[in-house]
């Protein structure tokens, strides 16, 4: 597996993601950011929690129109003053290819979500971009492995060979989940391709009580980390409350990361 290195250019903590000596990576983060307030005190909290970058929606891709879809740009620069307090790299969502470079001068890694992985324009600009920063790349929510692989392919033919591939659940019948997770692919992912693997346990779950042990299921099945929703009051966050942990679980899942790390 190769080794790809997050926050190097920012001033902030340099995180390594994958590679045969890094440790499981831990991302944390609110699904959005809601107010300044909100984010500085969730990255304090998350950082004092175990978690090693930030995660932040300023661009959110809801599935209602009349749903709180993010503070855009203003979200965005209340992630740079987060990490500029913890030291935190920043992982925010990108949709629209227009937007690539303007994010790109901010975040630390930029995520593609479930619904734009295969979005081809985006996919290109991403791996175009002057700064090439990291892309965490979501699967479909439909995707098989090798058309998430191949989209994977299209960034890195652009020029940008910084892809980490995340697992966030597909779609299936039962509405007891959000979604499935696809534990099976981080194994057979990598026999199929020397990209990193991370897991999302939040969107994959749907359900915060089942978070913690999804967690340390996927890091058992060999994932290079994790990327999980935190919110200080899950009750009333604007986004995805019901799969939120409160920085407290983060921390028992970041001990149990650590235990198992040791054991793998
Ligand atoms: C998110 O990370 O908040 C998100 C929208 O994820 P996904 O694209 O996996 O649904
Ligand atoms: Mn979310």
């Amino acid at each position: 597996q190769s080794s790809i290195t997050i926050g190097a250019d920012h001033g902030c903590d340099v995180v390594t993601v994958g590679g045969t000596t890094a440790s499981p990576v831990i991302m944390a983060g609110p699904c959005s950011v809601e107010n300044r307030e909100q984010i500085l005190s969730t990255a304090r909290a998350v950082k004092a929690a175990g978690a090693v970058a930030l995660r932040g929606g300023a661009f959110k891709p809801r599935t209602s129109p009349y749903q709180f879809r993010g503070l855009g740009l203003e979200g965005l620069h209340m992630l740079a003053e987060a990490r500029e307090e913890t030291g935190l790299p920043i992982i925010t969502e990108v949709m629209e290819p227009d937007m690539v470079e303007a994010i790109a001068e901010h975040a630390d890694v930029l995520q593609i979500g479930t619904r734009n992985m295969q979005n081809y324009p985006l996919l290109l600009a991403a791996g175009r971009h002057s700064q090439k920063r990291p892309v965490l790349l979501k699967r479909g929510f439909a995707a098989t492995l090798d058309e998430w692989l191949l989209a994977a392919e299209y960034i890195v033919a652009a020029g940008n060979p910084n892809v980490i591939l995340c697992e966030r659940g597909i779609r299936s019948h039962d509405p007891q989940t959000r979604n499935v997770l696809d534990l099976t692919c981080v194994p057979l992912l990598h026999n199929l391709t020397h990209l990193p693997i991370i897991v999302d346990p939040s969107h994959a779950t749907g359900k915060s009580e089942l978070v913690p042990i999804m967690s340390r299921a996927s890091l058992a099945a060999g994932a290079e980390g994790l990327i999980i929703e935190v919110h200080e009051d899950p009750a009333h966050a604007l986004s995805d409350g019901r799969q939120s942990i409160t920085p407290t679980q983060l921390h028992g899942i970041v001990g149990e990361a650590e235990v198992l790390a040791r054991m793998l």
